[in-house]
């Protein structure tokens, strides 16, 4: 409470100024009272002792016996009972006539004082001393007495009142008339300090709750200019504060920092649906969960609509992802709004700093870039990339065409064969996606298939992709129930409902979990580890196999291998057409095999192309092969004459 102490002391100094002015304004005030009081006894004692006795002759020439006697009669008592501490005759000109302390002198000439001649013209004259105070009088010798009020009262004679005669000068002891003087002294001041003091205090304590209120109403406003007022989020000024600030320290520290944008997909339906009102309380929910989801240093804030701000700072760039994706999946979690239960979908577009952008703007357009990128793919995550072409609105479109695409069946699988490497047997059948492209006509998964990884249009596809396979082969099991059939999963497909909706589908669809196989690449489990083998852990677990796509680019240490949950390696295709000419690239593909089969796994070799490499790879031991040589993918209505052929070609019974 400093600043209380402070005003507390800033208003004492005036307020002692004015209590110390008002006393002295009274202590003159009383004085001058006192002084009338003075003035009026003298008059009193000139009226009532001298002047009846006067004949109205000028004192200039002494006194008669007469006056003397009579004079001196009246006053020797007043001198005697000290009402009086001196009283004098004196002519006009200032010559002592009469002094009632020796009634009989003769008289004596003075030096003129000014008050005796200031009193002869003007009637009186007082003033606050002492007796023998005057110059005069100490240059006779006389000592200094008590204080006194001094007076000069003109004397006139009562036959002739407007004739100045000569002037009394009297002396009036101040003893009583101080006492009084300084017992009213006394009250004012005390009532001047308690007065003041009083009023000081009511001033302190109103200013002081003033101040409180204003202070907290200005508190209430600065908070109210930085926050969203819905949500109580820091709005968009706050977070670009916030974003300055993180870059300005990820500067000094060399951390990176994550700039995410999310959007909510849906919310226009909910306002429709629900009413605003509700639309409120669910982006209160969303705010709610999105805080909760993040780190006490992250910042989340309202840029407003459905439309929120994350500030990631001191974080791991290859963490990203998995935190945003935890956001998805909090707000993914259904909420009760009157009754109806809803859940956010969200797009989240996000920029890395210092890695995707030099300046603070570019980093915030280019999380906004990423963002529009996401929304055209509704409810996915997509880091900001050069690719992310801001001026190639053909890439964007290309997007809405394959979201429209997979909702309106322009995708088609086509099916390769996967063969025993010692029977020849046609043991299951890898689906391969097909875009049957409008214009552009069929284009190949690499034409595809990342920019939908890259949207979130990776799990609409996946689950069409299951979703057919399945049902072909549900039809395929009624003529060659052992069959399987084989379908690629992203890292992107691996979110906590993979397994539930796969096991779905599989009992849908009346497919055995042994019929089905995942690949999977080697970098799904890069990201989030943990995560992508709890998944697979639970699908295994169901029977559903899981191959490992694409074995040998990736960085799986050979060490982690063990504790995966998959059943089938699947050397990588550059491996098995480089064997051929590169003893190194065969030597690869032998430990695999071996390392593979120590850890009790079936080994696949996928494009093999020629007799040469089959041969070898057989005698190395792999265990399934795929590739050219069998055949290449083919639509799902030749499958059956390609199982026939194949058979008939190492003769194995149909
Ligand atoms: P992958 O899973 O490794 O699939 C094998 C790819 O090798 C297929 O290419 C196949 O046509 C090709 N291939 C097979 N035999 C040979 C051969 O002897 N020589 C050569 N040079 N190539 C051969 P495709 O169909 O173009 O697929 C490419 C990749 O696209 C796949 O690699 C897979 O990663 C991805 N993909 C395909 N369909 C899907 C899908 O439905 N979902 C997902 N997520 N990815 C898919
Ligand atoms: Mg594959
Ligand atoms: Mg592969």
């Amino acid at each position: 409470m400093w600043w209380f102490a402070a005003y507390a002391g800033a208003t004492l100094l005036p307020v002692v100024w004015l209590g110390v002015l008002l006393a002295h304004t009274f202590t003159e005030e009383v004085d001058a009272a006192a002084l009338r009081q003075g003035e009026a006894q003298a008059q009193a004692i000139a009226d009532a002792a001298v002047e009846p006795f006067l004949s109205g002759r000028s004192l200039a020439v002494g006194l008669t016996p007469t006056e003397r006697d009579a004079i001196t009669r009246t006053t020797s008592n007043l001198l005697a009972q000290g009402t009086v501490l001196l009283l004098r005759l004196r002519s006009n000109d200032g010559t002592i006539v009469f002094d009632a302390a020796d009634p009989t002198a003769p008289m004596a000439a003075s030096t003129v004082d000014e008050e005796v001649q200031e009193a002869a013209e003007h009637g009186m004259v007082a003033t606050l001393t002492r007796v023998n105070a005057d110059e005069v009088d100490l240059d006779r010798g006389a000592t200094e007495g008590p204080q006194a009020i001094e007076a000069y009262v003109a004397i006139s004679a009562l036959s002739e009142p407007e004739v100045t005669v000569g002037v009394l000068e009297v002396y009036i002891p101040f003893e009583s008339i101080a006492a009084q003087r300084n017992s009213s002294l006394d009250h004012l001041r005390l009532s001047i300090v308690v007065g003041l003091a009083v009023l000081w205090m009511v001033l302190v304590v109103i200013v002081a709750s003033v101040t409180r209120r204003v202070r907290r109403q200005s508190k209430r406003s600065e908070f109210l200019a930085l926050h969203d007022t819905l949500t109580g989020l820091p709005n968009r000024a706050l977070y670009g504060d916030r974003v300055a600030a993180a870059l300005a320290a990820a500067g000094r520290t060399g951390d990176d920092v994550a700039l995410a944008v999310v959007d909510l997909d849906r919310f226009k339906e909910v306002n429709d649906t629900l009413g605003h009102r509700n639309g409120d309380e669910f982006l209160r929910i969303v705010a709610d969960r999105l805080a909760a989801a993040l780190r006490p240093g992250d910042t989340v804030a309202r840029l407003g609509g459905d439309e929120f701000g994350i500030v990631l700072p001191r974080v791991k760039p290859d963490a990203v992802e998995a935190i945003l994706r935890r956001l998805q999946d909090s707000l993914g979690q259904e909420a009760e709004l009157e009754g109806v239960a809803i859940t956010a979908e969200a797009s989240v577009g996000y920029a890395m700093w210092p890695e995707d952008a030099a300046t603070p703007e570019a980093l915030l357009r280019r999380a906004d870039l990423a963002l529009d990128t996401a929304k055209v793919a509704r409810a996915s995550i997509v880091r900001y990339h050069p690719g992310i072409d801001e001026f190639d609105p053909q890439r964007l479109g290309l997007i809405a065409e394959l979201r429209r695409g997979i909702v309106t069946g322009e995708l088609v699988l086509h099916y390769q064969p996967k063969v025993d490497a010692h029977s020849g047997e046609v043991l299951a059948f890898e689906a391969l996606v097909r875009w049957q492209h409008p214009v552009r006509g069929l284009l190949p998964p690499a034409d595809f298939i990342p920019i939908a990884e890259s949207t979130g249009l990776i799990g609409p596809l996946t689950a069409w992709v299951v979703d057919s396979a399945l049902a072909q082969m549900a039809e395929w099991s009624k003529i060659r129930p052992g069959l399987s059939v084989a379908v690629n999963i992203s890292a992107r497909n691996l979110r906590d409902e993979l397994p539930g909706w796969i096991l779905n589908r599989l009992a849908a669809h009346r497919v055995k979990a042994s019929q089905l196989v995942l690949e999977i690449t080697e970098t799904s489990f890069a990201t989030d580890p943990v995560r992508a083998t709890g998944l697979l852990e639970e699908l295994s677990a169901a029977g559903v196999r899981v191959s490992l796509d694409d074995f040998g680019q990736g960085y799986t240490s050979l060490g982690s291998l063990g504790h995966l949950p998959v059943s089938e390696l699947k050397i990588d295709r550059g491996f098995v057409v480089a064997m051929q000419h590169s003893a190194e690239d065969r030597a690869i593909v032998a430990s695999v095999i071996e390392l593979g089969h120590q850890l009790g796994l079936t080994v696949v070799a996928e494009g093999v192309e020629t007799e040469e490499v089959f041969a070898d790879l057989r005698s190395l031991g792999c265990d399934t092969m795929q590739g050219h040589l069998f055949s290449r993918p083919v639509p799902a209505d030749e499958v059956m004459a390609l199982i026939d052929r194949l058979h008939a070609s190492v003769g194995v019974g149909g």
